[in-house]
């Protein structure tokens, strides 16, 4: 060959950078005795009624495509879910694709709606698949940070600031991921009059809605007054129902947004697995208290990890879903990289740097409480003691 490999690749990923999560897991996967707190899925198997009917499945030779969009009774069950969980309707015959995980959501909806140069705002600290994603399908992310100061939360000022002629979208993930932190009703509304005034499409990713912990009721963004109309609704299986490894997710959008992202989807995929759409309509169907037994776990251990953490002089606000703490490590004076690579070497305990979600998680680490109580009390020990160690915090 007279060419070097990378004169062959796309300049859009020749520039992506490989996801800073992984690196240290590899790390982690290398070494002995290590407690995980980075990885970002429930610690439960999937529930045995959902496993059970796509064996079911299997057994009964449902081995053939689906409709692109999805088995229609999916669908039918997806429709009826969001109506009754969020209070927002979609017809399943034209307004609901399954798709193999958020993430190709995501994707889909990036791809529906970009043009070259166009600009979508997106929250940090972040998931560190959004900025990718839009690159890839040509958009330019741009971000917002947020503090702790206000709950790690965007304001209606911090979305008008960043707005230009080039924003067409903006990415909103409540609860979010790697903070933890919910937009509640008002605050949305707050946000929603200035989405209005400058038009702007909306992909809000609700995978997490089935993990808060707080009184007030979930609020999907679709069901905030105008918003319906220009929201990419994207949810699925992998968190609330324990199903990452099932690779099952879906969107609701309005008929004409969705049909332009099904051309997509049945150009590049086809449709999501078959038998794991029998399992999904299962879980829809009968696996609903599982779901908020794991809900009720987490929400114990969520409590636990703030205590613990602001005990030990890590500062940690309280997040209202997912299953992350975000706690500040800025009083150790370290960088969070340097405190997530010692932490690693010296006491084997893995937990996320809070800059791979973005320059403003600086200061930051995300540890996952998706493991068992008594990973996380020995974890907590060993990061105390880290400290200790280090005379990092006066305590
Ligand atoms: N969005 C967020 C905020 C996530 O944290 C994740 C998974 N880590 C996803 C989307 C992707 O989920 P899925 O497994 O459904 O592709």
């Amino acid at each position: 060959m007279k060419h070097e490999y990378s004169y062959y690749f796309s300049e859009v990923v020749k520039d992506l950078k490989p996801s800073g999560i992984r690196k240290f897991f590899d790390l982690a996967a290398s070494m002995e005795g290590v407690i995980s707190l980075g990885v970002g899925e429930p610690d439960f198997i999937t529930p045995w009624g959902t496993r059970e009917a796509a064996i079911l499945s299997l057994e009964q030779g449902y081995t053939s495509y689906t409709a692109n969009a999805g088995l229609l009774e999916l669908r039918e069950e997806i429709s009826k879910y969001l109506s009754t969980r969020f209070g927002v309707h979609y017809d399943p015959t034209n307004q609901i694709i399954v798709t193999i995980g958020a993430s190709q959501a995501l994707d889909l909806a990036f791809r529906a709606i970009l043009n070259q140069g166009d600009e979508v705002l997106i929250v940090e600290p972040t998931f560190v698949s959004y900025a990718p994603l839009v690159s890839i399908a040509g958009g330019k992310p741009i971000a917002i940070s947020t503090s702790p100061e206000n709950g790690f939360k965007v304001t209606p000022e911090q979305l008008e600031a960043a707005i230009t002629e080039r924003t067409k979208a903006i990415l909103l993930c409540s609860p979010n991921n790697p903070t933890g932190s919910m937009l509640n009703k008002s605050e949305l509304e707050a946000i929603a009059a200035v989405i209005e005034k400058h038009d702007l499409i909306v992909l809000s990713d609700e995978i997490y809605s089935e993990l808060v912990y707080e009184d007030e009721p979930y609020t999907s963004f679709a069901a905030v007054d105008g918003m319906y109309e220009r929201t990419i609704l994207i949810n699925g299986f992998s968190k609330g129902f324990a199903m990452t490894g099932w690779r099952l997710g879906f969107l609701a959008a309005p008929s004409e947004l969705v049909s332009v992202m099904l051309k997509i989807f049945q150009y590049t995929t086809m449709c999501a697995p078959h038998m794991m759409q029998h399992g999904a309509i299962e879980a829809l169907r009968n696996g609903y208290h599982e779901v908020e037994a794991m809900r009720a776990s987490y929400c114990r251990r969520r409590n636990y990890m703030v205590q613990t953490l602001n005990e030990m002089g890590l500062d940690c606000h309280m997040p209202g879903g997912a299953f992350y703490v975000f706690p500040s490590i800025k009083s150790t004076g370290l960088s969070s990289e340097q405190f997530a690579e010692e932490l690693l070497m010296q006491e084997k305990v893995a937990v996320v740097p809070g800059n791979v979600f973005g320059e403003s998680g600086e200061g930051y680490i995300r540890c996952s409480y998706a493991t068992s109580m008594q990973q996380l009390q020995e974890a907590m020990k060993r990061i105390q003691r880290f400290i200790k160690s280090k005379k990092l915090v006066t305590l």
